[in-house]
This record gives structure tokens, sequence and C-alpha cells, in this order.
């Protein structure tokens, strides 16, 4: 991928760096390691940050918003995903595409959830712009899911929420994975909720620093 002002033609090498950094930090799924490597983070961030764009940071996207680090987005993928291509994944707080444009190389389907119109409009014209086709995105308070399309191998959330509500794990199909940060604050924990047969199994990992989910369209 080459742009007007020429960092596409280093933005390649700045991606394998930062795709050995993902893995040095611990992200194992060769899918996901791929598609990070494909996707022109850069292009999802404004222009005067692009030479910043694979620095392991979340980045302002406009309207008070962030695109999630590299690491928090391979990390959650990996998590969802666990080493095979999915059929169906909803991702809450969609930003400006860039998760769901990595979900894309993971997923047959992606449904992408986002609040904010303006942010639905770019994240639009992101994925055009790479002719990504097979994602959805909606603007949509994703606060409880979607369950027109439900069910789904995987639900990603990208915004904090309090409390897992029962409404997201009823839209996971059996077998399925549901990546979501709780807690309020800086009080997050990224947490994983697995459907089993013998019920749902949740486990609290890492720290994270989310911004919170908010009721509501804008
Ligand atoms: N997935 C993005 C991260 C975006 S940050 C990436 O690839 O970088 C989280 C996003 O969640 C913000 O854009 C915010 O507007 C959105 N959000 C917050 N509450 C929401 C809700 N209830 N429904 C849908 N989106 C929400």
């Amino acid at each position: 991928m080459t742009d007007a002002n020429g960092i596409g033609m280093t933005s390649q090498r700045t991606r394998a760096r930062m795709v050995e950094r993902l893995r040095e930090e611990g992200i194992k799924d060769p899918m996901v390691l791929a598609a990070m490597n494909e996707i022109p983070r850069h292009l999802f961030v404004q222009e005067g940050l692009q030479s910043r764009a694979y620095e392991d940071t979340p980045l302002p996207i406009g309207e008070g918003q962030t695109i999630s680090s590299p690491y928090t987005v391979a990390r959650s993928c990996e998590l969802a995903c666990q080493g095979r291509v999915l059929d169906k994944v909803l991702e809450i707080g969609g930003g400006c595409g860039y998760q769901a444009a990595v979900l894309s190389r993971l997923a047959k389907k992606v449904i992408s959830l986002e609040r904010i119109a303006k942010l639905v409009g770019t994240a639009r014209n992101n994925l055009d712009r790479l002719r990504i086709r097979n994602v959805l995105v909606k603007v949509a308070d994703g606060s409880r899911g979607y369950p027109r399309e439900a069910p789904y191998d995987a639900i990603i959330v990208a915004a904090a929420m309090p409390f897992i509500p029962p409404e997201l794990t009823a839209q996971l199909k059996p077998g399925g994975r549901l990546v979501v940060p709780v807690g309020l604050g800086e009080d997050q924990r990224l947490t994983l909720v697995e459907k089993r047969e013998e019920g749902l199994v949740e486990q609290a990992l890492e720290t994270v620093k989310f911004v919170p989910l908010v009721s509501g369209v804008a």
C-alpha cells in the first residue's frame, strides 16, 4: 500500500517491526500476526499522527476517542479466535475501524457497532479504501449486543463495561468467546468468557485501560 506522502513505502518495514514486538510481548497466533502485518494502521489515524502509527500506543481519532494500541487489538483477537477462522464476530466500539479491519482477516463476517455516527463514517471510508467487504459497520449502542445477527463465534468489546450483561453471553454460539474489559476507571481487567457445555467460564486476565462504554448514540 502506497500513498501520497510516501509513508506507505516505509510502512511495511515499520509494520514488520511492530509485529516482531507483538511476538516478543507474547502474541503467538500466526493468523493474528499475519493480519496485523497486513493491515496498514497508519491509514486509520489522522495524517499528522501517521508517523507514530506503529508505536505501541493508543492515538486520538477525534470525537474524544482513540484507536486501541496494536498490542490490545492483537491480544483481544488472539483470545477471541483461538487459532481458527471464525464465521461471525461482533465488535462493540468500532472507532475508526482498525480492529474491524484486522478481524476481517480472521472471520468470514464482522459486525462492528459504534455509537458515534461521525466515526462510523470514518470507519466505512477506511474499510472501503482497503476494499474490505466483509465488515458491516452500524451506528448503534452496543451495550446489549446486536441480537439481529446473533449468534456469534466471538464478541469483542473495545470499551470498558462495569459488568457483563447477560444479553451478551446469550448471543454467543456454543463454544463462543466474549472478550471484554470489565471494571470502572483505572480498575479494569480484560475478561474472557467462554460458553462451554457445562456453562459460562469466566477468567479475569491482565489489567487494561479502555475508554468507558457510553449508552445511546451520538
Ligand atoms: N476498536 C477500536 C477502538 C475504538 S475505542 C479500534 O480499532 O481502535 C472504543 C469505541 O467504543 C469508541 O469509538 C466509542 O465511541 C465506542 N463506544 C463506546 N460506547 C459504545 C456503545 N455503547 N456502543 C457502541 N460503541 C461504543
